[in-house]
């Protein structure tokens, strides 16, 4: 089989030239676009030297059997591609299922890293894993960036410097990394979710868990969160009103699978901030956890600094690049043999994963068998 990499418009790299070996010693080959892992710090010689061929963008994708990439192709390379590609990459269809039309035709499979179940079994393959741990990890590197405020406590002769106060809104995967890199950097930290289960998660990294009584039973969401009551959300909002007010960094990574992600900072929560303070919203690409919030963009808002990024992960572009290469060569490993590709659909990684298959959307179809 021939794999191909891409440059792509984000400074990771799917395929380290560590896998691309892999590939190569198990008898596939591999071509890849010139530059592809330049911003992850791979130059083109680091794929050449192990037998890797460097094409053009065109010849990449017209004569590839499987591309994998971190996201999704444009609509105009998907004509480009040969009849029978197997298509790998993140298409959050579960946003939009329409996505699945774009790779339905000419024979095409696609499979979605975003679809493979947070189970224990596939915790080493989970994309969605290793990238939110490392924006957490730089959610708070960014805050003390922007911080005019030390994170730490400090006897200093010329004075004592309170420790920053730092609320995490969301204890996921990448809300657990951010209350753990805060606490190594010396702030107070308080967290909170709407599950349950988050709470001993955060108190075992010895930060508070501010709880707010009457959640929605999530037994049955696959550990997702799910949508809270109007009297939840009431309550909700005037706990965060007082902690947002006290904060000198807020990070919010609140998300409901599918939906928009929940507004949990008012604009008159922003106002009552004191001036320096930092807000970094994970979920910006999904509407935000704050209501002025911007994607993509750092915003000061009544002397608040906010950042909109929900793709903090790509600005540690080598080390997001190894763990996501190594999250593929794990997935891979159900299905690839020196043959080529062999799908068993009983396996319900492949079976959940898998959006389109030979030409036809199957997303949504988890229970018909692919054939
Ligand atoms: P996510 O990115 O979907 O959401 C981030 C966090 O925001 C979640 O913890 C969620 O509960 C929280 N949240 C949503 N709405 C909220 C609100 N209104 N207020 C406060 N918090 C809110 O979550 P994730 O990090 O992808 O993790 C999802 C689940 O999957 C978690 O239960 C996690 O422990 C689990 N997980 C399991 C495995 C595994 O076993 N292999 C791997 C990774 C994650």
């Amino acid at each position: 089989m021939l794999f191909g990499i891409l440059r792509e418009n984000d400074q990771r790299v799917a395929i380290t030239p560590e896998l691309a070996n892999k590939f190569i010693s198990e008898g596939h080959q591999v071509c890849f676009e010139k530059g592809a892992g330049e911003s992850a710090y791979f130059d083109d010689s680091t794929y050449t030297t192990i037998g890797a061929e460097e094409k053009s963008r065109e010849e990449v994708l017209k004569s590839s059997n499987v591309l994998i990439t971190i996201s999704p192709l444009e609509e105009n390379e998907v004509s480009q591609l040969q009849s029978g590609a197997f298509l790998f990459s993140s298409f959050q269809p579960f946003q939009d299922a329409s996505i699945c039309e774009r790779y339905a035709k000419n024979n095409i499979s696609a499979f979605s890293f975003d679809m493979i179940p947070r189970t224990t079994i596939a915790q080493s393959m989970d994309i969605l894993s290793s990238m939110a741990s490392i924006s957490g990890y730089k959610a708070v590197l960014k805050a003390t960036d922007y911080l005019p405020r030390y994170m730490p406590m400090l006897s200093t002769a010329a004075g004592t410097v309170p420790p920053s106060k730092v609320l995490i809104m969301g204890a996921g995967v990448a809300g657990l990394q951010a209350i753990a890199t805060a606490k190594r950097l010396g702030a107070q930290v308080e967290a909170f979710d709407t599950r349950a289960a988050a709470k001993e998660e955060v108190q075992s990294l010895g930060a508070k868990f501010v709880e707010v009584e009457g959640a929605t039973d999530d037994t049955n969401a696959g550990g997702y969160a799910v949508e809270q009551t109007e009297e939840y959300k009431k309550r909700q909002a005037e706990l965060i009103a007082q902690k947002v007010e006290k904060a000198d960094v807020v990070i919010t990574t609140a998300q409901l699978r599918g939906r928009p992600a929940p507004t949990l900072i008012t604009e008159d929560a922003v106002k009552t901030m004191k001036p320096g303070s930092v807000i970094v919203d994970l979920a910006s690409s999904t509407g935000g956890n704050c209501a002025v919030t911007e994607d993509d963009k750092v915003v000061k808002k009544h002397g608040v600094t906010i950042i909109g990024n929900s793709n903090l992960a790509a600005e540690i572009s080598e080390q997001a690049s190894v763990l996501y290469s190594k999250n593929i060569q794990n997935y891979l490993k159900l299905m690839l043999t020196p043959e080529g590709l062999n799908f068993d659909f009983s396996d319900v990684i492949i079976l959940q994963s898998c959006i389109v298959y030979k030409g036809e959307v199957v997303y949504g179809n988890e229970d018909k068998q692919k054939s």
